[in-house]
Order: structure tokens, then C-alpha cells, then sequence
């Protein structure tokens, strides 16, 4: 349930309210607003409860949360949260490009694709360590070596990097060597896996699963918030259909539908959804239109050898005059890039 505060509250009713939810066997998440702080008290909301609540100097009101996601719903926290990577700010009104290869394959392609995403005007890396790929004899991914040339193109080019994880034994690892670690929409559901990165200090990107509605993806975002991580950026990355003229459908529909019901970032990735180069500009130009507050894009060097998603994967000059494209559209939407 939420409470909200008076807004004359003291540090010492706040201090007595938190106490007595935790001693009511209630999780606690305190939220302080510009104006007003509210208190997620998670766990019974029976009308005991609230009413014992309810008396507590400093206490405005109880609510019940309806909803089945509670710190991630707007009802919550209903202003935007913007999450700050080393000052690269996601949810915000500047819009931001995280771009890159699918796969990390080796330093030079890499340092020479981040080399042009950044003069293109990204803000964040991507690349995959770890790649969850549908057939087991096609490349898995160059595992920590990979981690390793992401950290050091990290470190001439000061973009923070993003890399995808799938087993919750390489959370210390990849820890170690990235900014921003991704959920695959494979592990959408991967509850465990939610449930391990909620233990981090490190933001979230959680794709949405290819069979999932918004409801299971602000599900699963909830189970990273309960742990008490809730810089999470969610990503609509398209979903299975009967269309199979591309790879997935892009659900555009969920950008406004996730904003309405979250106070998170939401991105679109129209790389996976699009599954071919040549219709990642349009998507990406409409979902900026509809709100997205950033973009994930594939974007390889020389996509012709590329070991995974080379199809989808943009050059960089084409990529560079979408960045051109998409800044009107951001501008015309009130929004930078
Ligand atoms: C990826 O981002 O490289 C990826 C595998 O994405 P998804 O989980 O959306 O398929
Ligand atoms: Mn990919």
C-alpha cells in the first residue's frame, strides 16, 4: 500500500513510520518526491493494517495499491524516474541511443564501431559477452574475454557499456567489468536471474519477453525491485505474431501503455524486432514519435562478417544519418537528442 506523508512531516515521524511498518512484518520503500515523500509499505494490506497505519503522526492517507506491480507502478512514484549512468541520463527529456554490435567479437571491430556510434551521438555501448543464440552450435559469445574489451573501449571512449547476462553465477563478473546489465527477452521470466540483479547496485535493461504482455514485463520488474534495485530501464523489443515478414512485431502500442502504468524509462529496440537493417530507421523514427525515451540499436562495422545479427545490424554512416533524422523527430516531440 502507499502512504502518503503530510507534507510539515518530521525526520522523526518518518524515522517512527517506517519502524512501525517493519515491525507489522511489512517491506519498507521510502520515496521522496519533490513535494511529498510516500512510503511503500509492501506486504499485507488488510484493513487492520491500514487502519493501524492510518493513526500515525505525519500519516496523510493509506492507499491500496491495486495493481499486482507496486514499485514500479506510476500509483506509486507517480513522477518519471530518471536513472543516471555516470551522467548519462535515461528518462529524462534528453533521449538516449545505446548502439553497438550484438556480440562483442573482438577489440578493433569494437572499438571501431563504438568509435562511430559515439561521434554519431550515443551516449551508451552495447555489445553481447554472453549471447543467447537459438542454435547451441552457432557463437555463444566470447565470455569474459569479451567483458574485458568492452571495459577497455570503455575507457577511450567514455561511453558506459551494457552487456547481457543469462546466469546469475556471472553477476559478480560482469559487475566488475560493465555499467548496465541486460535481460534478454529470453530471461524475461527468469525469476532467479530478476531476483539476483535486484541484489546489485548496477541499472537493469529488461527486454521484454517475445510471448509476454506489458503486465508480465512490469512483473518482472517488480521482482528487481523488490530486492531494492529500481534503476531499471524496460525495452519493448518486439513479439512473436503471425507476421513473418520481419522478425518480431514491434509493439509500439506498449510505449504509451508502459508509460501510462510505470515511472520508468522505457526504449525500444527496433533492431531485434525489425530483424533487417533496412526497417530499423523507420521503427526507430516511430517510436521516438510515440514517446520511447531512448533507442537500442544494432550497429556493426562491417555487418557483412558479423558473427551474430549481422542482418539487422546497421552501418555506421547510416546509422550516423538516422541519429540527424531522429533529432528533428525529438525536437518536434519536445524531447533532445
Ligand atoms: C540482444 O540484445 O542482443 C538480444 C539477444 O536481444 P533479445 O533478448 O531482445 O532477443
Ligand atoms: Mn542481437
Amino acid at each position: 500500500m502507499i502512504i502518503v506523508l503530510r507534507s510539515d512531516v518530521s525526520q522523526e515521524q518518518v524515522d517512527h513510520i517506517v519502524d512501525r511498518i517493519k515491525k507489522l512484518g511489512l517491506t519498507v520503500h521510502l520515496s521522496r518526491g519533490k513535494e511529498r515523500t510516500i512510503v511503500g509499505a509492501i506486504g499485507d494490506e488488510s484493513a487492520r493494517i491500514q487502519e493501524s497505519l492510518e493513526v500515525l503522526p505525519g500519516v496523510e492517507k493509506v492507499m491500496p495499491i491495486l495493481k499486482p506491480f507496486k514499485l514500479v507502478s506510476r500509483e506509486f512514484k507517480p513522477e518519471d524516474t530518471v536513472i543516471d549512468i555516470e551522467g548519462i541520463k535515461i528518462g529524462g527529456v534528453q533521449l538516449q541511443v545505446i548502439a553497438g554490435p550484438c556480440s562483442v567479437e573482438n577489440l578493433a571491430i569494437l572499438q571501431e564501431t563504438a568509435e562511430s556510434v559515439k561521434e554519431a551521438g550515443c551516449g551508451l555501448l552495447r555489445g553481447g559477452a554472453f549471447k543467447p543464440r537459438t542454435s547451441p552450435y552457432t557463437f555463444q559469445g566470447l565470455g569474459e574475454e569479451g567483458l574485458k574489451y568492452l571495459k577497455q573501449v570503455k575507457e577511450k571512449t567514455g561511453l558506459p557499456v551494457v552487456t547481457e547476462i543469462m546466469d546469475p553465477r556471472d553477476i559478480e563478473l560482469i559487475c566488475k567489468y560493465v555499467d548496465v546489465i541486460q535481460i534478454g527477452a529470453r530471461n524475461m521470466q527468469n525469476f532467479r536471474l530478476l531476483t539476483e540483479v535486484g541484489k546489485t547496485n548496477k541499472p537493469i535493461l529488461l527486454k521484454r519477453g517475445l510471448s509476454s504482455t506489458t503486465k508480465e514485463l512490469l512483473m518482472s520488474a517488480e521482482y528487481i525491485a523488490a530486492e531494492g534495485n529500481d534503476r531499471i530501464i524496460l525495452c519493448e523489443r518486439g513479439i512473436r505474431t503471425f507476421e513473418t515478414a520481419v522478425r518480431n512485431t514491434l509493439d509500439l502500442s506498449a510505449v504509451p501503455i508502459l508509460k501510462r502504468e510505470t515511472h520508468l524509462p522505457v526504449i525500444v529496440d527496433p533492431s531485434h524486432a525489425a530483424g533487417k537493417w533496412d526497417l530499423v530507421a523507420p521503427l526507430a523514427k516511430a517510436a521516438v514519435a510515440i514517446g520511447a525515451d531512448g533507442l537500442l540499436i544494432e550497429v556493426h562495422a562491417d555487418p557483412e562478417n558479423a558473427l551474430s545479427d549481422g542482418v539487422q545490424s546497421m552501418k555506421p554512416s547510416k546509422f550516423s544519418a538516422l541519429m540527424d533524422d531522429l533529432r528533428k523527430i525529438a525536437d518536434a516531440v519536445g524531447r533532445s537528442l
